[in-house]
């Protein structure tokens, strides 16, 4: 069995030897019957949370009511641990309003979303699969186990998960699913912004986003997302880019608000719910994309801008097909020519100009550091002390005559 799984053995056989059942189950074995990378390890076991804090030394509790317990096997992993359990009714199309532990294996596989996410595994690698995942898995298929309108009424996020997973896997949705989810999309407002947030991201950053943008319009749930509803030929647009090539977060809400001719970009972001630093960075590849659609990749830009935020933009204009290809090399060897990358890299610093000014501190210094700033990334003097110093006396002496 995969290396990954072995600390989750040991988990598994510690559940057994205090006399309860144990598998892994969820994503770790979908990806392990498709030969994928595996995510994060889940177990299912009969043991109840109170009893799985009680064999593990280091646990937190993340959800007890729910029955999820994470156990720590070492500084870097940790297992989310899960009784067995059944959902009780579902009054607000998202949360159960209690779960029940059971004792069954097969209980809690017919509680989880799609067939392919209904599979077990035991320690020995054998497989448990009530609802025929697998064979859903070999035809790439997403199938809800059950009927669709009954799961998706439960918790309308499954929906947004299936395209989601559609985009991931590079699987399709089957019919009587996609019916369901055409039928049910308008309980997608029950759903949190921050989850569609997670799954939209999840989604356009998957090999199949192509097919899962075209899956996210013909299904009719794109307009249950925030300032999308207007948007499905856009969503269009997007699609044909190569948006899987994507890591980073900013980059593909850049590449969001460019496509969709977002107007107002603070009210969009915000609406979507993203952290500051998100919101912050996509504002800055904003400007930076507008001023090197003036000025071309020239040295200040790129200073400005730094290397990483520098190559993100570029990747964003490159997928728009507004750069060139080859450019990012051309970004890095301009970076790494440049004389200093920040204040911090000038050999004197604001003490010494004082003291060669002769002045008190005042506004002069900062103006004379931009001034310097450009001088050195434009060459124009070197950064070495002596340079420095007659550089500094000239721009004083200008700078009296004018004020
Ligand atoms: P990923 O690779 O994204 O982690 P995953 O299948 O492991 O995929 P998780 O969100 O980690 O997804 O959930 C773990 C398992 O819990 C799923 O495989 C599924 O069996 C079950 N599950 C998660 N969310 C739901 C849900 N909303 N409804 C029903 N079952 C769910
Ligand atoms: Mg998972």
């Amino acid at each position: 069995m995969n290396k990954a799984f072995h600390q989750g053995i040991l988990i598994i056989e510690s559940l057994e030897k205090n006399g309860h059942e144990a598998y892994f189950v969820g994503g770790s074995v979908r990806d392990t019957l498709m030969n994928r990378a595996i995510g994060d390890i889940d177990i299912a076991t009969s043991a109840t949370p109170e009893e799985i804090q009680a064999i593990f030394p280091k646990t937190i509790d993340v959800g007890a009511e729910h029955g999820t317990i994470i156990v720590v096997t070492s500084e870097q992993e940790s297992y989310e641990v899960t009784t067995f359990r059944t959902d009780g009714i579902y009054t607000d199309n998202r949360h159960p309003d209690n779960v029940t532990f059971v004792k069954s294996l097969e209980e809690d596989l017919k509680r989880r979303d799609f067939t392919m996410n209904a599979i077990a595994m035991t320690k020995y690698g054998e497989i448990v699969d009530p609802f025929d995942g697998e064979s859903d898995i070999k035809r790439r298929v997403i199938r809800t186990v059950g009927k669709a309108t009954e799961r998706f009424k439960e918790d309308a996020l499954r929906m947004l998960r299936a395209v989601r997973f559609s985009s991931q896997l590079s699987f399709s949705v089957e019919r009587d699913t996609f019916d369901g989810i055409r039928k049910d999309q308008a309980l997608l407002e029950m759903v949190s912004v921050e989850r569609k947030t997670a799954e939209l991201e999840k989604l356009l950053m998957g090999q199949g986003v192509k097919e899962a943008l075209e899956l996210l319009v013909t299904t009719g749930l794109f307009a249950y997302l925030p300032h999308l509803g207007e948007k499905s030929k856009p969503l269009r647009e997007l699609a044909k880019l190569p948006l899987h090539e994507f890591h980073s977060r900013s980059a593909i809400w850049t590449l969001l608000v460019i496509v969709l001719k977002v107007e107002d970009v603070e009210c969009f972001l915000n609406s979507w719910k993203l952290p500051k630093k998100v919101t912050k960075a996509v504002n800055e590849n904003i400007k930076v994309i507008e001023q090197v659609q003036r000025t071309g990749w020239v040295k200040e830009v790129i200073y400005r801008t730094g290397l990483d935020q520098s190559l993100e933009a570029h990747q964003v204009m490159n997928a728009l097909g507004w750069d060139l290809q080859g450019m990012s090399v051309q970004i890095r060897k301009m970076y790494n020519s440049l004389p200093i990358h920040s204040l911090k890299d000038i050999v004197i610093d604001g003490n010494e100009l004082i003291n060669i000014a002769g002045e008190k501190r005042g506004k002069w210094i900062s103006l004379l550091y931009q001034d310097l700033e450009m001088a050195l990334i434009h060459e124009e003097t070197e950064n070495e002390r002596a340079a420095l110093k007659e550089w500094v006396c000239n721009w004083l002496q200008k700078y009296d005559q004018n004020y």
